[in-house]
This record gives structure tokens, C-alpha cells and sequence, in this order.
């Protein structure tokens, strides 16, 4: 498994060929994964669309919808998470190919379970591996501290921290730019439609005092969320 902290990533597997998809299931919880198997076009259109999977293994022939309409619809919804496409005849390859329906990778059948394995890691890697590029991204990683915005969770040395609202949207705020230095004024002006917070720009001290107090082994020498004299907060560079 990729993940340095530990924070699993969700696999949705959807395949309606049972050993198929529990060859794929075993492989990938063996790596570590968090995987659920959706045995139809609609309930995989419909976990992928609710909950946000890290990642999508998609079989093309399924019953009822089939994976090209599944892959459409997800990405129609706005899902941007990598998809790849399982196919089963050189005229579903130049399907997936021709008509852009935007796989991130796809595989023929039979395949090897090793090569599916490369494949999903190298495509998370490309997705989320990367801290500086996951500005416009779901997963922020900086050392072993993890930010996953769309599920807003966050954990520290693979260890879940718990955050009041106020504190997780400050964290997020300072970690989508790193090196920005927010001021309390601004900040306090960002959290304002989100939390009703007093007008006491000291109030915003406080949250970060308590934000360090959960996420920093030493809160009075932060290496994440660093005070920048006389001016406000920065999230460290990288
Ligand atoms: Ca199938």
C-alpha cells in the first residue's frame, strides 16, 4: 500500500462476476485497501457518486446499465476520481479509447492480478501521491499528517485526529496553499460564513492553539501550522 500514514484508500470494485471480483477484492485488501464490490451499473454508479471512492475498477459488461454508461454518468456527476476500465474484446478496448468517456486506464481480460496492482498504484500515485499537486485535490498529504477534504478527516502518524469544524476548516484553508500567510482578519472573514464566530480576532489564536494541541507533537514548536510574526499563519512548505 502507497499510503505512507496509513489512511487506507477506498477501492470500488464494480463486477458482477463473483470470482472475478473477489480475485480483485482478496488482492487488493491484501495490499491494505479498503475495497467494496458493487455487482450492477447501478449500485456501483450509485457508491461512486454518494461516498466518494478513492479509486474505480469498472468491468464494461455488467447487467443493466453497462460500464460505459456507469463511467459517463460518474463522470457526469462530476466524479474525478481514476477509473479503470475492465474490458473483454479488442472492440471495448477501441470503445473505451475512441469515445474519450474519460477511463484513466483500462485492462483486457484475462489479466494478471500483479498488473492490475501496478496499474491502481501507479494511478493513485498519479491522483494523490503527490502533496504539492493535490491543490485542486481530495487527499492533502505533508510528512504523515493526511487532510482528506471530501470526507473532512484528518490524521496524524496514522492516527484518526479528531477536529471541531472551526478547526478543520482553518487546517484546510492554510493546507490547500502552502507557504500563504493568512492573516486573523482573514481568516476570521473565511470562517465566518461557515461558523458563527465572535469578532475577536484572538478568538482565531485560541483555534489554532487547539488545532497544534492535536496535530503537532510539539504545539509550541509547530512544524505543520506556522506563526508568522506580526502577520498571521502559514501552512509549512514543503
Ligand atoms: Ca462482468
Amino acid at each position: 500500500m502507497y499510503d505512507p500514514a496509513g489512511m487506507a484508500s477506498t477501492i470500488l470494485i464494480v463486477e458482477d462476476e463473483h470470482a472475478v471480483a473477489r480475485g480483485i477484492q482478496y488482492a487488493l485488501q491484501q495490499e491494505g485497501y479498503e475495497v467494496t464490490v458493487a455487482r450492477s451499473g447501478e449500485e456501483g454508479l450509485e457508491f461512486a457518486t454518494h461516498q466518494a471512492p478513492d479509486l474505480v475498477v469498472l468491468d464494461v459488461r455488467l447487467p443493466g446499465m453497462d460500464g460505459f454508461e456507469v463511467l459517463r454518468r460518474i463522470r457526469a456527476a462530476d466524479g474525478k476520481m481514476p477509473i479503470l476500465v475492465l474490458t473483454a474484446r479488442d472492440d471495448e478496448v477501441d470503445k473505451v479509447i475512441g469515445l474519450e468517456l474519460g477511463a484513466d486506464d483500462y485492462l483486457t481480460k484475462p489479466f494478471g492480478l500483479r498488473e492490475l496492482m501496478s496499474r491502481i498504484k501507479a494511478l493513485l500515485r498519479r491522483a494523490y501521491g503527490d502533496f504539492a499537486d493535490a491543490g485542486g485535490g481530495r487527499v492533502l498529504r505533508h510528512d504523515d499528517l493526511v487532510i482528506d477534504l471530501e470526507r473532512r478527516r484528518v490524521q496524524r502518524a496514522g492516527r484518526k485526529v479528531n477536529l471541531t469544524p472551526t478547526e478543520f476548516e482553518i487546517l484546510r484553508h492554510l493546507a490547500t496553499r502552502p507557504g500563504r500567510v493568512y492573516t486573523r482578519s482573514e481568516l476570521l472573514e473565511l470562517l465566518r460564513d461557515y461558523e458563527a464566530l465572535d469578532q475577536d480576532e484572538k478568538t482565531i489564536n485560541v483555534h489554532i492553539s487547539h488545532l497544534r494541541e492535536k496535530i503537532e507533537d510539539d504545539p509550541s514548536a509547530p512544524v505543520f501550522v506556522l506563526t508568522v510574526r506580526g502577520v498571521g499563519y502559514a501552512f509549512v512548505e514543503r
